[in-house]
């Protein structure tokens, strides 16, 4: 059995009104007041257009990169409140990463039995953490055998699954996983989706993923929209959702946005079964 809370088993991750802006050359508002409550063991998208903020999400996620405002939980810990070493400690126990392009996470002249126990490091030895051994975690991410083979010799779709295996190797309550299927054929990414799956089912990992493929979203159930650093939309089981914020605010979807021009009044109608926007007749009526 595992201990409870972060270690092992799936970990909550609560995002309240975040908020974070880049000051580098002039101000950047990556993320304008995201709520998002993503539960134990649940696996979700996060998509959206290139520049809405979803690395950025990451990364304070990851623990990576302190918001300008608003809070994290991940697990019981509030990442924001946490002072830089215990942050790191955090990451190295509890929070598994999986950057962009396969070969950022994986040490190429190493096997991969190798590369797996050094992700182990920092949570060896924890009271209470029980390790798979390599061999059990390969078997997860469908690279049985392979722990012998260096990562050089490895084809595209397995050294992204080997970057999983990196990845999952400290036994992470919450695996984060950048862009997995990007460079990837359909088998490959098909293979990769697999692994997802079956980490998600087999250790009960939150997982969240970021990905460009819509169709990656549609195939993990649930999937956030991020737009404009904000949660703008969200897919559930083939179904597309309006988010409402913790503000009070919801997004309409691009297509309707279209239609309007910013400024336009509507009206708020409570109906029976839901509420009509009805836009006011700019000749008076
Ligand atoms: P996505 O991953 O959805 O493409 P990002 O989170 O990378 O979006 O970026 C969100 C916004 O923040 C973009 O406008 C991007 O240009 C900006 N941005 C990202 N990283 C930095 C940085 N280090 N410094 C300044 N601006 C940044
Ligand atoms: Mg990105």
């Amino acid at each position: 059995m595992r201990a409870a809370g972060t270690t092992g088993s799936g970990a909550t991750v609560v995002c309240q009104r975040l908020v974070h802006i880049y000051q580098s050359s002039g101000e950047v508002v990556a993320l304008s007041g995201v709520d998002l409550h993503i539960g134990a063991g649940e696996m979700l998208a996060l998509v959206g257009p290139s520049g809405s903020g979803k690395s950025t999400l990451v990364a304070v996620l990851a623990g990576l990169l302190r918001p300008s405002a608003g809070r994290v939980f991940v697990g019981d810990q509030e990442l924001t409140k946490l002072p830089p070493a215990r942050l790191a400690a955090l990451r190295g126990r509890t929070i598994g990463i999986v950057l962009q392009g396969a070969d950022r996470n994986l040490l190429p002249y190493l096997t991969l039995e190798r590369n797996i126990w050094l992700a182990q490091r920092p949570a060896a030895g924890l009271p209470g953490r029980r390790l798979d051994p390599p061999g059990r975690i390969l078997e997860l991410v469908g690279l049985a055998g392979a722990g012998r083979r260096r990562i050089d010799e490895l084809a595209p779709g397995e050294r992204q699954r080997a970057a999983l295996a990196q990845g999952l190797a400290a036994n992470p309550g919450l695996l984060l996983v950048d862009e997995p299927t990007s460079q990837l054929d359909r088998s490959g990414r098909d293979e990769v989706l697999a692994a997802l799956k079956t980490i998600n089912a087999e250790q009960g990992t939150t997982v969240v993923v970021v990905t460009h493929d819509g169709e990656v979203g549609t195939r993990l159930g649930r999937a956030v929209t991020i737009r404009d650093g904000r949660v703008g939309a969200e897919g559930r089981d083939g179904r597309d959702y309006a988010v409402l914020a913790a503000d009070g605010t919801i997004q309409l979807p691009p297509e309707t946005l279209a239609g309007f021009a910013p400024g336009t009044l509507f009206t708020v109608d409570h109906t029976a079964d839901g509420v009509t926007l009805r836009p006011r007749d700019p000749d008076g009526g």
